[in-house]
This record gives C-alpha cells, sequence and structure tokens, in this order.
C-alpha cells in the first residue's frame, strides 16, 4: 500500500511481534478464492492518509493473497471468561494483526485481517468469517463511531465465492479491523493465569508506551480503563446498543466496542431485550450490560494484582459507578435538550425510559419525535401514547425543565438522536442483496449510518421500523 502523499517511510511496522515476544504464534494469511472488493470505507481511508481507491496491491493483502511491506503477521494469544466460565484455550482463531499503518499525524493503527485462515488458535473452527458477519460488523462499527460511540472501525471487506458450512452454506469474506490496539482483557488474564507476571508487567508497559501516554503507572491505568468502560457502556445504554456477548476476550483495553457477533440495537424499547440466541439466561440482556463490564473489570483488576496493589485496583474498581452514573446522565440528558444536569433530572429520565418500556415505544424514533419539534409542538405526540396522562405530565416537566436551560435544546437535540438508525431488518435486507451480487443497498445505508442526524429524503427508508410481524433470524456466535 502507497500513501497518499509521497513519504519515504516504510508503510507498516510491527511492534506488537517486536516489543511482546512470547505472546503469540506468527501465521500467514490463507487467501479466499476469487476475491471481490465489497467494500472500500473511503472516509476512514481519508482519515488514515490511505488512498481514496484502493489499488490491487490491496486487494491481494487484504484477501489474504499477498502481505504489504513491513507486516508481520502474527495471531495474538488470549483466554478469557465466556458467560462467566473461564476459558485459556482463546486467542486469535480467525484473524491475524498485520501490522501497524501510521497515519499523517504520527498516529499508529493496527491493522486486523478477519477471517484470514486457521492459527494454531482455532481449535475446531476454519479460520473463516462469512460475508452476512463482515457486513454487520462493517454497518455496526461506523453506526456506532458515527454516533460518538468508541468503537473499531471497519476499512475493507472483500468477498469471495469460497463456500463455508455455518447453520447453512455461507461464503466467505475478509474484513480489515482497524484500531490503536485489539489488546483485551483476555491478554491479561491469560498471562496472570498461566503464571506469567513478567508478561503481564510487558503487555501493561506496552499499553502505557503506546496507549495511555497521561498514566504513569499500572494503577493509573487500571483507573483509566475503569473509567473508559464506564463511559462506554453508559453510551450503550443511551443508544440502546446491545451487545450480545460481553465475555472478557470481547472487552476492549481501550475501551471501544469490540468483536460485533450477534449484536443489535433495540428497536421496541425492550429493558431486558436478549438478542444472542445461545444466551438462554440472559445474561448479557441489554439491561444487565452495566453489571456485567463491572463483573469483567473485577476479572481484569484480578489479572493485573501483581502490578497494582489491591487499594489501588479498589479505588478503580469504585470509580465505576459514578463515571458510569454521571456519563448516562448527560448522555440522556443532551438527548433530551438538556445540558448541566442534576441529580433531580435523574428522576425525568427515568420516568421516560419507564414510559416507552411499558408501551414499548421505539426507542430511536421517540427520542428524535421530541427532538423535532419546540416543547410546545409536543402535544402532536399525545396520540402516540396509550397512556396520554402519563405523557402529558412528563412532557409538562420537561418543557418547564427546558425553560431553566440557557441554550435553545432543539439544535443540541437533533444532533444527538438519530434519524438513520442501524436495525436487524434493515441490515438482513441489504444482507440478502449482497448474497446476490449486490452492494448498492450496503454502500447506501452505510451513507446513511455515518452521517445519521441529517434527515435525507432518499433515506428515508433507513430510518423505517421492523414490521410488527418481523421475526429476526436466529443471530449467534457462530457467525
Ligand atoms: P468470538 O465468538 O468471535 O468472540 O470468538 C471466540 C473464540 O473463538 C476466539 O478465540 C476466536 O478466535 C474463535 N473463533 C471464532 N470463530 C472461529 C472460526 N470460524 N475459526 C476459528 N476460530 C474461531
Ligand atoms: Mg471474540
Amino acid at each position: 500500500m502507497t500513501r497518499s502523499t509521497p513519504d519515504s517511510a516504510p508503510a507498516f511496522d510491527s511492534r506488537y511481534p517486536r516489543e511482546l515476544p512470547g505472546t503469540f504464534e506468527r501465521v500467514m494469511p490463507t487467501a479466499i478464492t476469487n476475491p471481490h472488493w465489497v467494500c472500500w470505507n473511503s472516509a476512514l481511508a481519508e482519515q488514515l492518509n490511505l488512498p481514496i481507491e484502493p489499488d490491487d496491491d490491496a486487494l491481494r493483502a487484504l484477501s489474504g493473497a499477498g502481505l504489504f511491506a513491513g507486516t508481520d503477521p502474527i495471531a495474538e494469544k488470549y483466554a478469557g471468561h465466556q458467560f462467566g466460565v473461564w476459558n485459556p484455550d482463546l486467542g486469535d482463531g480467525r484473524g491475524l494483526l498485520l501490522g501497524e499503518w501510521s497515519d499523517a499525524d504520527g498516529r499508529a493503527w493496527e491493522f486486523h485481517l478477519k477471517g484470514a485462515g486457521k492459527t494454531p488458535f482455532s481449535r475446531f473452527g476454519d479460520g473463516r468469517a462469512v460475508l452476512r458477519s463482515s457486513i454487520r460488523e462493517l454497518l455496526a462499527s461506523e453506526a456506532m463511531h458515527a454516533l460518538g460511540i468508541p468503537t473499531t472501525r471497519a476499512l475493507a471487506l472483500i468477498g469471495s465465492d469460497e463456500p463455508v458450512q455455518r447453520e447453512r452454506m455461507e461464503s466467505a469474506a475478509m474484513l480489515t479491523r482497524v484500531t490503536p490496539s485489539h489488546i483485551r482483557f483476555g491478554h491479561f488474564e491469560w498471562f496472570a493465569y498461566s503464571n506469567q507476571p513478567d508478561q503481564v508487567a510487558a503487555l501493561v508497559e506496552h499499553c502505557l508506551t503506546h496507549h495511555f501516554p497521561q498514566c504513569r503507572n499500572a494503577a493509573e491505568f487500571f483507573n483509566e480503563v475503569v473509567e473508559r468502560t464506564a463511559r462506554l457502556i453508559a453510551h450503550w445504554m443511551a443508544y440502546g446498543f446491545c451487545h450480545g456477548v460481553m465475555n472478557t476476550d470481547n472487552m476492549s483495553i481501550l475501551g471501544e466496542t469490540f468483536d460485533y457477533g450477534p449484536y443489535a440495537f433495540l428497536d421496541a424499547t425492550i429493558p431486558d431485550f436478549i438478542c444472542n440466541h445461545t444466551d438462554a439466561q440472559g445474561r448479557y440482556a441489554f439491561h444487565r450490560q452495566p453489571e456485567v463490564a463491572f463483573w469483567n473489570l473485577q476479572c481484569l483488576a484480578q489479572a493485573l494484582s501483581s502490578q497494582v496493589g489491591s487499594a489501588d485496583l479498589k479505588a478503580g474498581l469504585n470509580r465505576y459507578a459514578d463515571v458510569y452514573n454521571q456519563h448516562f446522565l448527560t448522555l440522556m440528558g443532551e438527548r433530551l435538550g438538556l445540558t448541566q444536569l442534576d441529580e433531580r433530572d435523574q428522576e425525568l429520565i427515568s420516568d421516560w425510559m419507564h414510559l416507552l418500556a411499558s408501551e414499548r415505544r421505539d426507542y430511536h424514533h421517540s427520542f428524535r419525535a421530541l427532538a423535532d419539534r419546540d416543547p410546545q409542538q409536543w402535544t402532536e405526540l399525545d396520540d402516540d401514547f396509550i397512556d396520554r396522562a402519563a405523557f402529558q405530565r412528563w412532557r409538562s416537566a420537561l418543557a418547564e425543565r427546558r425553560l431553566r436551560e440557557d441554550r435553545n435544546g432543539v439544535p443540541l437535540a437533533q444532533s444527538r438522536n438519530p434519524v438513520s438508525v442501524l436495525r436487524t431488518h434493515l441490515a438482513q435486507s441489504v444482507i440478502e442483496d449482497a448474497k446476490k451480487g449486490s452492494y448498492a443497498s450496503l454502500k447506501e445505508y452505510l451513507s446513511a449510518l455515518q452521517s445519521p442526524f441529517e434527515r435525507r429524503e432518499q433515506w428515508h427508508v433507513w430510518s423505517e421500523t421492523p414490521p410488527e410481524d418481523y421475526q429476526a433470524a436466529p443471530l449467534s456466535c457462530s457467525s
């Protein structure tokens, strides 16, 4: 890959294998057959100082058939708690870290090729990703980014005619995932539980040097991870995102949304919504996410106990609830056109959530309907509610609260409430088109999701709610 501006520096570095020997296996990608472009994310490419149009070298390297200069592909070793149960046998089983690319500001981005073939950590898997789940990851990560929610990004998606067996036959694809770091909570857990404290220390050092330069030591690093995780989950809860597989191996040390599998955004407001059909107990139900993230942070704390004293670990964990609550309140307040929130506003927000949940109102449209009107016009929405009186009481309270704001809440609320939302049924319709070789609807949906707050006539279809009788195809981890 060449830069969009001439530069004599080598394109890729491979500092992870250089700095962290003993934490990975070197593996070459296995090419997919007859690769072709499904999507090149030119908006992200521009940000990374990559060409706006990809060349044939990029197609080869990002479909596993070639290598960019300077890359040294590896499969990272990690472990984790899956549905609460310790599993030491994890690692990159179907993805490889290719290397780190530096953007125009010198910021390094890891390129991870998802679906690159078998590795020593594949266990019984085939090392492949399918087109369906790769499209879901592409759409979701770009939607999250546009909503301001920390996330890994998707740079490229390449399809193939290689058959892959899942619940039914599908086709293999490769997704290039980009983020400053792919280190998971499970990396620390593996080296702690396999009694390799020096490797835990090396990982902490690597994180401090490259990703947390503002932290002076392991205790500050842990504290920062707690705060980032709390803010991330507040974002998920404010925007109705359900991850579905919050195992510790799917938790990013950077506090980004990571490893998109059977995720879903809420349609109707259902607090105990479960998006992963293998999660029969609802461990990862929407409303449980804040406590699950805390449980995961406790696992990380244990894994760091050789590096951080127990008082500091406890102090870090104690920050979680406050940071979460504060951030959630701020985000929800902004969605309602409010700033400078205080404890008293909590009731206003929870009453709204109760109202939406008791009537199963569409989560996103309900917010946007308020945002698109001045408070005097909210009477127009009275008929949408079965319990009209409850809505009238609530909207009067919000209208009164808005009078105490010194800025106009309408532009603020419109900039915080998406018109175009990632919905399971719309993603599925785009996937059906893609399976037939047509990627036009995927590109259109992606554009709408990349500008979610903008209302455009041609994007109308991307804000539609699912039909009443819509039955989502079951989503599981096995994609
Ligand atoms: P995930 O459910 O994607 O978070 O993956 C959990 C573990 O299973 C990780 O160690 C993955 O690398 C591995 N894995 C998932 N799918 C495959 C696959 N198709 N082939 C090999 N390993 C896989
Ligand atoms: Mg995973």
